[in-house]
């Protein structure tokens, strides 16, 4: 019986993946993510319901629109393949069976899915356009109460320890009230800085120091290499580029979240 279990939370899984797509595609285009019918980004012809079966559609067209044949972009297939492998995964090392299933096991999972859902569209919206958007940010914060409020309900003492993130979340608030009507440029750091607050309360402060010293290691190490190559061949171009901070810490942060999952370390 547990396969079906298994198969039904990958259906919804990559479901929720084909909702990361249009968002990520929306959000920075200021489209209702909501309402507004999808429709091919190419010919806008208006999709039907056998162009938008997560995963099948894309396998079933080739990769291609049914009415235009422009190419579809690879990332619709692989986001809805990775959001259903981690719905998956994430069941799986909670100890998902259909015996076991629980309100509160239920819960937990809904509330990690919020958390994921916050990465994903975070990391893919910065991979495209290198931005955190303001929509975005506002989820993230909204998300990460939720899970404190969560964690209180289970566990009164715990208010004491989730303060600090309820401070934290105010006083960049402020900040980057004051600090953006002077200097707009720094937005995409206040992004970065709410990323940090929301990955801190729903992966715990351990697992976001080392997502950070990985994230810090790559740059150092990629700008390693852009210097020994600039010292080969001198160009003013591309030596400082502009990194996608989010992007890299999203995925290196889900990374350690299931590896440490994994090994039942989770403790809230
Ligand atoms: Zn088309």
């Amino acid at each position: 019986m547990d396969y079906i279990l298994y198969l039904f939370i990958f259906a919804i899984g990559i479901t929720f993946g084909s909702f990361y797509t249009l968002a990520i595609y929306r959000i920075p285009k200021t489209q209702d993510i909501l309402h507004t019918h999808s429709y091919c980004p190419k010919c806008e012809h208006k999709l039907g319901f056998f162009d938008l079966i997560p995963l099948f559609s894309y396998i079933f067209l080739g990769g291609k629109c049914r009415y235009c044949k422009d190419k579809i972009r690879p990332r619709y297939f692989v986001i809805e393949l990775l959001s259903g492998l981690f719905f998956m995964l994430l069941a799986f090392l909670m100890n998902f069976t259909v015996s076991t299933l629980s309100l509160s096991k239920l819960v937990e999972f809904g509330l990690m899915v919020l958390y994921f859902s916050y990465i994903v569209i975070m990391a893919g919206i910065d991979k495209e356009y290198r931005q955190i958007q303001d929509s975005v940010i506002y989820y993230g914060i909204v998300i990460g109460i939720l899970y404190m409020i969560y964690l209180y309900v289970i566990d009164p003492t715990s208010i004491y320890r989730y303060g600090i993130y309820v401070i934290l979340y105010a006083v960049t608030l402020i900040a980057s009230n004051i600090t953006l009507k002077k200097y707009a440029s720094n937005k995409y750091a206040f992004g970065i800085i709410f990323t940090l607050i929301t990955m801190a309360i729903f992966t715990q402060k351990y697992v976001t120091i080392l997502t950070i010293v990985a994230v810090l290691l790559a740059i150092f190490i990629y700008l390693l290499i852009k210097k020994i190559q600039n010292l080969k061949n001198p160009t003013k171009e591309n030596y400082f580029p502009k990194m996608q901070i989010g992007y890299m810490l999203g995925i290196t942060n889900i990374s350690f979240l299931l590896y440490i999952l994994a090994h039942n370390q989770f403790m809230v």
